[in-house]
């Protein structure tokens, strides 16, 4: 049984006063998030106000200017890179807190020279040293829930992009995170594939797992979201509950977003 402190779940991400710059640019200009287990955060905001970049600091994909990154109670050590930024002060640190939080990106990154079993099996094997047999028996069973257990042997190439996205969701799910950070999930895939990444995320949701997720899909985010963020210009413009947010936005901006997307 898990049990939770008084005021509900446990924090499971922390993210304090992100910035960051591309040269003399700052596109993201403090940013802060709290994910406790079970949260659905959904991040919306226009075309280049920061979402993806925000995404890639948390897992230092991109080195941020300045912030602090929080992963089950534990502060992810940084320190000064000499191109600027901030980079991990250990990198078996960050290796262990990137492996609680899994991405699955727009453009889904699977590996092309491996087929779909292979892709979920690496990183529990090389990163979390699962014996191989065990590996595989829960890679199958992942599989199973994304629907992809039949293709298990397909390579990408001979995949939808609904189904190269699904695997990709499984690879993710397979490292067991604390977190799932998805950016766009559904931005890359023919409107006819957009249904069944949904359904699976959805479901995932619905299982209780803790995830953030850049999207425009306005519906899903109003249906699954704890909480919606909308970003604008590096900015936490607006954020609360999905039917504050999304039907009685406060922002002008946000009001002029929202009438775009529908
Ligand atoms: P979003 O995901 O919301 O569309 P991004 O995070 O991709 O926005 O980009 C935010 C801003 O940062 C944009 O102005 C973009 O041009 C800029 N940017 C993103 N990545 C880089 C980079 N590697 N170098 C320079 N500028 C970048
Ligand atoms: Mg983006």
């Amino acid at each position: 049984m898990t049990t939770y402190p008084v005021g509900g779940a446990a924090e499971a991400l922390k993210i304090d006063g992100i910035h960051k710059s591309f040269g003399h640019i700052e596109v993201l200009k403090g940013i802060s998030l709290t994910a406790r287990d079970h949260d659905v955060i959904s991040i919306i905001g226009s075309s280049g106000s920061g979402k993806s970049t925000f995404l890639r600091c948390i897992n230092l994909l991109e080195r941020p200017s300045l912030g602090s990154i929080r992963v089950r109670g534990e502060e992810l050590a940084l320190t000064s890179h000499r191109h600027g930024g901030l980079k991990a002060a250990n990198g078996k640190q960050l290796a262990r807190l990137r492996s609680r939080l899994a991405m699955v990106f727009q453009s889904f990154n699977l590996w092309p020279h491996l087929s779909v079993l292979e892709n979920v099996i690496e990183a529990p094997i090389s990163v979390l040293r699962v014996p191989r047999k065990e590996a595989i028996e829960r890679a199958d069973a992942t599989l199973a829930k994304v629907g992809m257990y039949e293709r298990r042997s397909y390579y990408p190439s001979h995949l939808s992009g609904g189904q190269q996205q699904r695997a990709a969701i499984a690879r993710a799910l397979a490292m067991n995170p604390d977190v799932l950070l998805f950016d766009e999930p559904t931005s890359a895939l023919d409107p006819e594939l957009v249904g069944e990444v949904l359904k699976v995320m959805r479901a995932l949701a619905d299982e209780g797992r803790t995830m953030l997720v850049v999207t425009h899909e306005i519906a899903f985010a109003r249906d699954v979201s704890t909480e919606v963020m909308y970003l604008r210009e590096g900015l936490l413009e607006e954020q609360g509950k999905p039917e504050d947010i999304l039907l009685n936005p406060r922002s002008e901006h946000l009001q002029k977003f929202l009438a775009r997307t529908r």
